[in-house]
């Protein structure tokens, strides 16, 4: 039988505990959810009909602060996928010394097949279900695949109505107008960029070093919110983007695309296609047309898969040519991915550092909404860009001084400080006599 994802998920840990200092007790408590809630959505239909959907919520771990963690809506969303990103999120919040704890929500649904009054209902009664597992201090949700601050803001006013006042703390992701961040909706690609820039100064050498140095060519892998903003990062910071994928393939220039270009075309056209635009004319330059396997088999300095879970695999991870793969999707690399590519020389930043400047400015968005005050751009900004530096650096240091991968030296880093809260919350317990 295939493993289930959790227990995929979880053989990332078993790697790194043999460099952490924890009880085995704590170790083998962070293998399971804390509270796993599965509830049933009654929707009244556009046409009269009543559809009941299914719905979770999943606490991973909260001893280091309230539980955060986006909501799903997709066809396949089902309880191990929510606990597994559940745990993903507790690992992530630690690495990044947020001070909260793990969790994930979903609903099993096709969002596109549901009228946006019907979306909506729905979303207003999974809140209803949830409303008692949810709060500003005991867990916050946030986006995920296929929600978004629209869906945030209706969750928010209903959860408001249910404990009759405006609660903006007990979600993330909110429209600015009602009390969401300045810089949220960029903060993804952003903070992979400011990872990638620091990481690239240790391995190459500090800009001026490459000043005389061909341009680091760069594939990205997925042109959506994530990956088309830290494409115009690099593209800005003259890196050469020479290709570019979404759903439908990718596209290849080996002299490097004008990712302005192709945003403005794409936000005109919805299309990801190789253009060049002088004003509002845009016309098609010379490229080459390529799969999204292709795009990942490409000889590039820097990959960035941006799309989804599992695509480089055991399957054609031999074949991969680049020198360092930048993870800004959850779980792009599967875990028997991780020695093939290890054993090629090519190093893996990982998913829990890379695209964790979501999460971070969600806990700006929660402080912001706390305090009352808010933040400029140029703010948000600088204190992601303190907050993603520090950790890059941080599990730089814990992958130098254990010769091991930035995957494990970030699961360290995140152990050590969850096993730090875990232990200095005491031994309940052994005080009420309930350990042998
Ligand atoms: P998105 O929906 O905005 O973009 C996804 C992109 O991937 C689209 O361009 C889509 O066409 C493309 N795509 C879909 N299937 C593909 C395929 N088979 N091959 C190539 N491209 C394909 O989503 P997003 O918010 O940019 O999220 C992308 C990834 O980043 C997801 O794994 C998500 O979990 C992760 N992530 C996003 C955030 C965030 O704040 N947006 C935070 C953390 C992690």
């Amino acid at each position: 039988m295939a493993n289930s994802l959790l227990t995929d998920a979880s053989r990332r840990l078993d790697r790194a505990l043999q460099y952490v200092s924890i009880s085995e007790d704590t170790a083998e408590r962070l293998k399971s959810p804390k509270a796993s809630l599965k509830v049933s959505i009654p929707v009244r239909m556009d046409d009269g009909s009543l559809r009941v959907f299914e719905g979770y919520r999943v606490h991973f771990d909260d001893t280091r602060g309230p539980t955060k963690g986006g909501i799903r809506f997709h066809p396949q969303v089902n309880l191990d996928e929510v606990q597994s990103l559940a745990f993903w999120m507790t690992f992530k919040c630690a690495a990044l010394n947020l001070p909260f704890g793990g969790a994930k929500g979903g609903v099993t649904l096709n969002p596109k097949e549901l009228s946006k009054a019907e979306l909506e209902r729905l979303s207003r009664g999974y809140i209803d279900a949830i409303a008692n597992f949810i709060g500003p201090d005991t867990d916050i949700p946030a986006p995920d695949v296929y929600t978004n601050p629209m869906i945030m803001g209706w969750m928010m006013d209903q959860y408001s109505i249910i404990r009759q006042q405006r609660s903006p703390a007990v979600i993330t992701g909110k429209p600015v107008a009602l009390g969401g961040s300045l810089g949220r909706s960029t903060a993804t690609g952003t903070g992979a960029f400011y990872v990638l820039e620091a990481m690239m100064a240790h391995l190459l050498g500090q800009p001026s070093d490459q000043a005389n140095k061909p341009a680091q060519t760069v594939a990205v892998q997925g042109f959506g919110n994530a990956g088309s903003v830290v494409a115009r990062l690099l593209f800005d910071a003259g890196y050469a983007v020479v290709a570019v994928s979404d759903s439908h393939g990718g596209i290849y220039t080996p002299q490097g695309l004008d990712i302005p270009s192709i945003q403005q075309f794409k936000a005109d056209t919805r299309a990801v296609q190789a253009v060049y635009c002088d004003g509002t004319v845009c016309s098609l330059v010379d490229h080459k047309v390529i799969t999204n396997e292709e795009l990942l088999q490409l000889e590039v300095d820097i990959l960035i898969p941006a799309a989804l879970e599992n695509q480089i695999t055991a399957a054609n991870a031999d074949a991969i040519r680049a020198r360092y793969i930048f993870e800004v999707a959850n779980g792009p690399i599967s875990a028997d991915a991780d020695d093939i590519l290890d054993a090629k020389g090519i190093t893996v930043f990982p998913d829990i550092l890379v695209n964790a400047g979501g999460v971070t400015v969600s806990y700006f968005e929660w402080v912001q909404n706390r305090s009352g005050l808010y933040w400029t751009l140029e703010e948000v900004n600088q204190r992601l860009k303190q907050q993603m530096v520090t950790a890059a650096e941080t599990i730089w240091q814990i992958a130098q001084t254990h010769q091991t991968s930035m995957r494990t030296a970030a699961y360290v880093q995140a152990l050590t400080s969850l096993g730090a809260a875990m232990d200095a919350r005491g031994t309940r317990a052994d005080y009420v006599g309930e350990k042998g």
